[in-house]
């Protein structure tokens, strides 16, 4: 008998490897390095938020939800956004529930991109955005955010390319995607930013893909300035949010999209087919969860504790801070330290302090598509305090 052998067939999406992020986490894992590299909370979630899934299950509420999501979690979404800012999204015509931030983000755009259609995407950007543009078989237009930098040529703060932005626009430009506060960068939108992508966009048929799953990390006092805030904008986007990065549960998936009713009735055509459904438990518990405002409202105070802390350690080390009005990344500028290191490409620089110093962190030129260097790496601070005080003792020594 011949070997069975597996036939060979054109990828779908060749260009897509092992990412840093895997390269990272394998070799902290491999030096015992301290991980501020991944997002994700090293602390608990409330129990309460997990007896309300628990008191789901044992209720046995644990077949097939409606395939847009459960009634209540779906007006109590829609309340929050209301609430918050002032929008009214239709809780059965408007509201889906997602399998975390990414499916959204991937449905959104299977459901409203054709084949050779472009979609603009703003670097550094996360990571999925590209992919599923290509399986969408649309064409990405990379542009850059605009890097300002100090008279010594370190990296001071990010901001939106509007020029490019404006030259990026064809007639074939099908959707924008942006993000705020936005991954790696922690920069937010201001409000005035969005009134110009509105005047960028009228009298155009682009539709907006508006990544807003930090929208509970801002900080200094300071508002999000959602799609949902903006009527212009609103009619024209999907907004996406994770309940993963609000409520500490990355590993739980679950997320929702809201968009107009057209986008959404499109939108659905995709989700019935790609998840049809989201777990129903985890469902009813974020329900009855969200319906306490109080389990938002007080994360911008718990995340900006966790931010100074950091900050306030990382100001005794020789690297050069970045802003960071939102998210729970701290991206710092290492060119100027008196080390050899200094000189190392992002991604070398980052496996050094991984196995030399204990402390793994991304490089920044991991989302862009060219590796674009800027000498700078992310940190995620989603940390408890003991574990922050141990990084920062090592990033002390260099
Ligand atoms: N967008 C951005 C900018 C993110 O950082 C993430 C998570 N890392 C997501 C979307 C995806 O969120 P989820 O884990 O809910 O899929």
């Amino acid at each position: 008998m011949t070997t069975p052998v597996t036939p060979s067939f054109p990828s779908r999406l060749p260009k897509v490897g092992t990412t840093i992020f895997t390269v990272m986490s394998a070799l902290a894992t491999e030096h015992s390095a301290i991980n501020l590299g991944q997002g994700f909370p090293d602390f608990p979630c409330d129990r309460t938020l997990i007896n309300n899934v628990n008191e789901a299950m044992l209720a046995d509420r644990n077949q097939y939800p409606p395939m847009i999501g459960v009634t209540e979690l779906r007006h109590g979404i829609s309340q929050k956004i209301q609430n918050l800012y002032g929008h009214h999204y239709d809780a059965d015509a408007e509201i889906t529930i997602t399998a975390g931030g990414t499916q959204g983000i991937l449905t959104s755009i299977l459901a409203c991109v054709s084949p050779g259609d472009e979609v603009i995407i703003i670097e550094p950007a996360y990571d999925s955005y590209r992919p599923a543009i290509d399986l969408a078989v649309g064409k990405t237009i990379g542009i850059s955010l605009d890097v300002k930098r100090d008279a010594a040529g370190q990296v001071t703060s990010y901001e939106i390319p509007w020029d490019a932005l404006a030259k990026a626009i064809s007639e074939k430009t099908r959707l924008i995607i942006i993000n705020s506060p936005h991954n790696p960068t922690g920069m937010v939108w201001e409000k005035a930013d969005l009134d110009r992508l509105a005047d960028l966009l009228r009298n155009t048929a682009i539709l907006v893909l508006s990544d807003e799953v930090y929208e509970h990390m801002v900080y200094d006092g300071a508002q999000h300035h959602s799609v949902a805030s903006h009527p212009e904008l609103a009619a024209r986007s999907f907004l996406i949010s994770s309940f993963g990065k609000t409520y500490h549960v990355t590993g739980w998936k679950v997320g929702y999209v809201a968009a107009p009713t057209a986008l959404t009735k499109e939108f659905r055509k995709v989700h019935q087919f790609n998840v049809f459904t989201v777990n129903t438990p985890m469902q009813y518990g974020l329900a009855s969860y969200l319906s306490n405002a109080e389990h938002y409202l007080n994360l911008p105070a718990f995340y900006q504790a966790k931010r100074d802390f950091f900050k306030a350690g990382l100001s005794k080390t020789k690297f050069k801070l970045l802003p960071t009005p939102g998210t729970y990344f701290q991206c710092v500028d290492y060119s100027s330290l008196n080390i050899p290191q200094a000189k190392l490409n992002e991604a070398d620089f980052c496996k050094w302090l991984t196995s030399e110093v204990g402390v793994a962190a991304i490089p920044v030129s991991a989302f862009y598509e060219n590796s674009t260097e800027s000498g700078v790496i992310r940190f995620c601070f989603a940390k408890q305090e003991e574990t922050l005080t141990r990084a920062l003792q090592r990033l002390q020594t260099i």
